[in-house]
Parts: C-alpha cells; structure tokens; sequence
C-alpha cells in the first residue's frame, strides 16, 4: 500500500486518497463508511460481482431491487461530487483489485459486512473495516448484553431497547403502562374491510436498463431510490401504522400488505435508517395519529426483533447456520418452486405472492412456509437456501438465525424456546384460505384432512421424547395421548409426506 508521503502527493494533485467500498447493502450517505467521506480524497467502489448474480437461483425481483437501487445510489453520488466506479468482476476481490488497478494501491475502508463470508474475504484482502452503525445498536454493544443473558428472550432485549434509546419511556416505565400489547394484536382478517390502495413506484431510465440485464419485468411494488423509500415510510404513516397493530398476525386472501409498512427492503440495504422510521413513528403517535398498541407492535419489530436478530446472527458464530437438531433430512419440497405443486391453498397463496414480489408478511413466511419446512422435517439448509434467495430483503444476517432457530427449531432451542409448528385450527383462524380449499383443517385423518393438521401431529409424534421435557410443548405432546386415532394418522401422514414430494397434495 502506498505510504504517507504518496498519499500526501495525490492529495496535492486532487487525486483519491482513500477507496471506501460501498455493499449493495449499505446504500446510506449519513452511515457507514460514508459518514466520513469526502468527494475531494475518497473514490467510492460499488462492485457488481457475477457471483451476486449468477451465484444462486436468486429472484430475479430481488435481484433488481439490489442492482438497481445500486446503480440508482451511484448516480446520487457522482450528483454529490463523488468519484464512483461500479465495476462489474467475477467477484467482489476482483472489482476491488480493478479499482487499485486504476487508482493505485490505496487503502480500502468499508462499514462491517453484513455475513461472516464477506467480512473473512474482505479482511483478508486487507480491507479495514469502519462500525456498522446502519443498526442502531453495535455488535459490541449487542454482545455485551447477550454475555449478560442466560437464555437469549426477545422481550428482555427490546424493554432495554426501549430504555436505552430512549423511546416513549418516562423514568424508565413504558408510555401507555405497558410494554407489550401483543394481546391486542391478534385479530384474525377483518370481513368487508377496505384496505388501503398499494403505493406504486414507477420505473426510469435506470431501471429499465437493469431490467433489461436481467430479462425481468419486475414489479411496481418496491422503490429503488431513497425518494422512493421515504414515499413508502410516509405511506405507511399516512394510511396503515394505525391498523397496523390489531391486523400484524393476519391473512387475507384478497390483500397481499395488509397494514405491513413493506420497509424491510429499504431498512436492509440502507435506503432508509431504522432512526428515521421510529422518528417517524414517534411523530405519529404524539400527533394523535396511531393508537400505542400500533406504535408499540410496529417499534418491537424496529428496534426489537430487527435488531436482535441482527446481534444474534454475530453472537451466535459462522457454523450456527449449519445445526440440524432435529436430524431433519427431507429434501426442498417442490412446491416451494412452483406453487401449482400443492392444492394447499394457503400454501399455494404465499408460495404465489413470492413469485410475485419476493415478499410475503411475517406471519405466512413463519406460520406457513416455516411450519411447513418445519412439519414436514425438510433439511433446515436447503429451506434457508430457498429463504435467502426468494425474498427481497433476505440477507444472512437475518435469515441465518430467523430460519435455523425461529422457523426450523435446528438449533434445539437456543433462540426460541420453543418450536413454531401449528394445525389447521390455527390456520384457519387466522386466515382466510380454509373456507375455498380442497382440505378440512378440521379433519387429521382421511384424504381430505388438512395436511398441516396431520403433519403437526405427526412432528409431535416423531419428536416427543426431545419435547415431552420442554415446559412450554410438554401439554401438546400429553396431547398425543387423547388421539384415538393415532396409529390411522401416522399412516395418513405418510401419504400426506409422499404427496407433497410427488407434488400432488
Ligand atoms: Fe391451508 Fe389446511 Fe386451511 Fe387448506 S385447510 S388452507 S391446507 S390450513
């Protein structure tokens, strides 16, 4: 690398001292290595590497969101007076050595990666890294609370949260008396309901180039600006942070958001910072515009789950993502690929809106795709793999410990204490799929029986011993004993199992 004296000299000469490498996940002027920088001695490097594109099955939504929104971000900075280069190399290293190759052997700053792959493979290029502050708390700060914890529960982390960061607590008590309003919150799906109109986004020139890469026609559903994103964040404040709450853990079958604020993608690639999406939710709330338990579910998904997942991901290590305790060894359904391979309907619904728009709310990934992955003992990996690639704001940081410790139970409870599998009866009251589907959640045995309310029998069945001696699944496994019908169940299971590799349940 060059020495000072040789940096000073470029500097003199109105050359970059400095290259900061810029992830298609830290789009963020104000965080970031970008917090510094300064367009008269920093070059910015953004690398579209073909192991991002053609390294995976990705969505290609998914895929045009990324590029795009990228490219829409380096138009913004030449705007700024930014030096930009957005090579396109086999890999991230080889666009980072094409950079030198242009601008000399400079240092190289970027924030802290977003996986443990990329981090190892930039540090070992001698790339330095700068705190990622595009989550609200450190990895260090995260880790000193986990050292503290003995067993890792949401709800302790988000109610320090709160009370480190200052939001709607007075002395240290939650506004409204309460920390929690999860029990107003589980409203099934409102009937004759009108929701409100989708916001659109339309499509420039820049888009349309990437689109044309791709061979997509994406959608009009997510932005690839920051415009764009700020228009999301006041859409939702405008017409669906007040019915977020009651309707967070619903279905429909005629409205894919739903009150969903639908900024995850943004929030994850740095177009929006979760500090200006809780301003922005506070503001709302002092303004008499969202009752506190809409304010509170929405923030608990904020400046909670969002942000411990993301500490949980770092806490946890790189071989976490490969636990399979459950010896779970079912290879990916097909259904997961092509949802005309199931008359599930509710399955066959998500599995749609995926291919769609690479996007289905919290509880169908969890309640739905999860527990069925989850049921049916399908290989934790392969399900993560399908997770990661499909969704448009997955990243590994938040599927790793989301799919192998929430929605697959892999990791034998060290996340969540207990499994996330659930019948019909569940699905049914919570969505609006039953009433026009071929199976009864009601029924567990028979050909026309839910396969979701055999195969959950059947998971208890199979794992009783391992959960006979969990104090929070003991009751659904003395349940067992009540099945007259046991023994006809596990064989209608198997069918159920059969049929869902065939392709035909
Ligand atoms: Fe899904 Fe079962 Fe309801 Fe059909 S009956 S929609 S498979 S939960």
């Amino acid at each position: 690398m060059q020495g000072l004296e040789a940096l000073a000299n470029l500097a003199a000469a109105g050359k970059p001292t400095r290259l900061l490498y810029i992830a298609h996940d830290h789009l963020n002027f104000d965080h970031g290595v970008l917090k510094t920088a300064d367009p008269n001695t920093d070059a910015l490097v953004l690398v579209e590497s073909q192991r991002m594109i053609a390294g995976r099955p990705w969505h290609k939504e998914r895929l045009f969101f990324l590029l795009s929104s990228a490219r829409h971000f380096v138009a913004e900075a030449e705007a700024r007076g930014f030096t930009v280069r957005y090579i396109q190399a086999p890999t991230t290293i080889d666009g980072l050595k094409a950079a030198r190759a242009e601008f000399g052997d400079l240092p190289i700053q970027c924030a802290e990666p977003s996986s443990f792959r990329q981090y190892q493979h930039l540090k070992d290029f001698g790339v330095e890294f700068v705190e990622n502050d595009l989550f609200l708390t450190t990895r260090r700060l995260f880790d000193l609370w986990a050292q503290k914890q003995k067993s890792f529960v949401m709800e302790n982390f988000y109610r320090a949260q709160r009370v480190r960061l200052g939001i709607l607590v007075n002395n240290g008590e939650p506004e409204g008396g309460r920390w929690n309003y999860d029990a107003e919150n589980r409203l099934p799906p409102p009937k004759n309901y009108t929701w409100p109109a989708y916001l659109t986004h339309e499509r420039d020139a820049i888009d349309a180039a990437v689109a044309a890469q791709l061979g997509h026609e994406p959608t009009d559903a997510w932005a690839t600006t920051r415009v764009g994103a700020q228009r999301q964040l006041a859409n939702f404040i405008d017409h669906h942070l007040a019915g977020f709450g009651p309707y967070e853990d619903a279905v429909a079958a005629d409205n894919w958001a739903l009150h969903h604020s639908l900024l995850s993608p943004y929030l994850n690639n740095g177009l929006l910072h979760a500090s200006e999406v809780v301003a922005a939710v506070v503001d709302a709330y002092r303004a008499g515009r969202a009752p506190i338990e809409s304010v509170e579910a929405f923030l608990r998904q904020v400046i909670g789950w969002r942000e411990y997942i993301n500490g949980m991901y770092w806490f946890l290590g790189e071989d976490y993502r490969n636990l399979n305790r459950l010896n779970a060894d079912r290879k990916l359904l097909p259904l997961f690929n092509d949802s005309s391979k199931t008359q599930m309907n509710c399955v066959r619904s998500v599995v749609a809106d995926v291919e769609a728009r690479a996007w289905t709310h919290h509880i169908p990934r969890l309640m739905i795709l999860s527990n069925l992955a989850l049921v049916t003992g399908t290989n934790p990996q392969q399900f993560l793999d399908w997770m990661r690639e499909q969704f448009i704001d997955a990243a590994e940081w938040v599927m790793v410990p989301n799919i192998i410790g929430m929605a697959t139970h892999a990791d034998g409870g060290l996340l969540m204490t207990k499994p996330y599998a659930a019948g019909g009866a569940y699905l049914s009251r919570m969505t609006q799929h039953c009433k026009s589907c071929v199976y009864d959640p009601k029924k567990r045995v028979g050909t026309d029986a839910c396969p979701f309310t055999t195969l959950y029998w059947d998971f208890l069945e199979r794992h009783k011993d391992t959960f006979v001696k969990n104090h929070r699944m003991s009751q659904q496994v003395f349940g067992l004993k009540r099945l007259s019908d046991l023994p006809e169940l596990q064989e209608r299971a198997q069918e159920v199992l059969a049929g869902l590799d065939a392709g035909t349940i």
